[in-house]
């Protein structure tokens, strides 16, 4: 994974993140290299501490990294700060935001930063489309939490990214606002905005991802499409050695797969949700099939992880 993708979205190469100094020194991240693809929904998954926050944050341009390097849109973030920083709106974890700022101040003072031209400003648009019209003009401490996580939104559209990426944007959010948020993000990428989102629920990145990395102490660990993902979590195989060398591999009841190897063994992969090591077994005792020995094929720490996240 050395040669950077000009054309994805967001390229990280070798993204190391040191916070502090001495004893205290927390690595936060530890090489991360990733490609996101322009146009997809790309969720980012991984338990509390994981180094989420820390890859956003760099991204955004709010935390200076260690080493490496980022590409946003193309644009090399050290080289090109300025186009890097325009193509990507973040919506950050923390719900900070100026208590005497109105929703409609807090909108010019963004499109200000990110010098907006007035007459291109959307400020009323994106208000409305985030339901907070009635509360435009009132103060931000009297709003919600839900209303303040939908102006974060809003804030993080004013200059109409590319690139769209909200940092565990349903976490404490009550029902109704995640569908609404999640309806209103899947719009914004069907007209083309590639989305990133955080998540420590493992269901969320399922319903809403194309593709998904997992990350764990700050290392990717799994990175695929959500599908390919799911499947090789549900994959289990069963490795069977027979008394007697098999000259075909036996009826196996539906759902399952048998290979033979070449040490002699049979490996019966099945899906974990449709059949259990017991229904194979007693299959293969069916057929006739004497065992000598039988083991299952260990998941590997990425599924042993994943599974942590998805019941833990
Ligand atoms: P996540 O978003 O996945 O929960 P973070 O990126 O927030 O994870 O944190 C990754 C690690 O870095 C954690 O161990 C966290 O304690 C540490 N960390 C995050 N921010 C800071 C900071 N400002 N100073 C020191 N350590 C930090
Ligand atoms: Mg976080």
């Amino acid at each position: 994974m050395t040669d950077v993708k000009p054309d994805a979205a967001i390229s990280v190469r070798g993204l190391r993140k040191i916070y502090g100094s001495g004893p205290s020194a927390k690595e936060a991240l530890k090489g991360v290299d990733l490609d996101i693809p322009r146009g997809s929904v790309f969720g980012l998954l991984g338990p509390n501490g994981a180094g989420k926050s820390t890859i956003i944050n760099i991204l955004a341009g709010l935390v200076n990294k260690t080493e490496g390097s980022v590409r946003i849109w193309g644009f090399d973030q050290d080289e090109n700060p300025r186009q890097a920083r325009a193509a990507i709106g973040v919506v950050p974890q923390e719900l900070n935001m100026d208590p005497f700022f109105t929703p409609r101040a807090a909108m010019e003072v963004q499109a200000g930063l990110y010098a907006v031209p007035k007459r291109e400003r959307r400020t009323d648009e994106i208000l409305a489309r985030l339901g907070l019209t009635d509360k435009a003009d009132a103060y931000a401490r009297s709003l919600s939490g839900g209303m303040k996580r939908r102006l974060l939104v809003a804030k993080a559209l004013v200059h109409r990214p590319a690139v769209l990426v909200l940092d565990e944007p349903t976490a404490g959010v009550d029902i109704e606002l995640r569908r609404s948020l999640w309806d209103y993000v899947m719009e914004l990428n069907k007209a083309g905005t590639t989305i990133i989102l955080t998540t420590h629920y493992l269901e969320e990145a399922e319903a809403l991802c194309d593709r998904i990395a997992v990350i764990n102490h700050g290392e990717v660990i799994a990175n695929d499409e959500t599908s390919a993902l799911l499947h090789r979590l549900d994959g289990k195989t069963l490795i069977v050695t027979p008394a007697t060398p098999l000259a075909a591999v036996p009826a196996l009841p539906e759902g399952a797969t048998g290979e033979l190897r070449a040490d002699g063994a049979l490996a019966v992969s099945y899906s974990r949700a449709r059949l259990n090591a017991g229904t194979i077994l007693s299959a293969l005792a069916a057929e006739g099939v004497q065992l000598l020995d039988i083991a299952t094929e260990e998941p590997d720490l990425e599924e042993v992880f994943v599974d942590l996240v998805r019941h833990g």
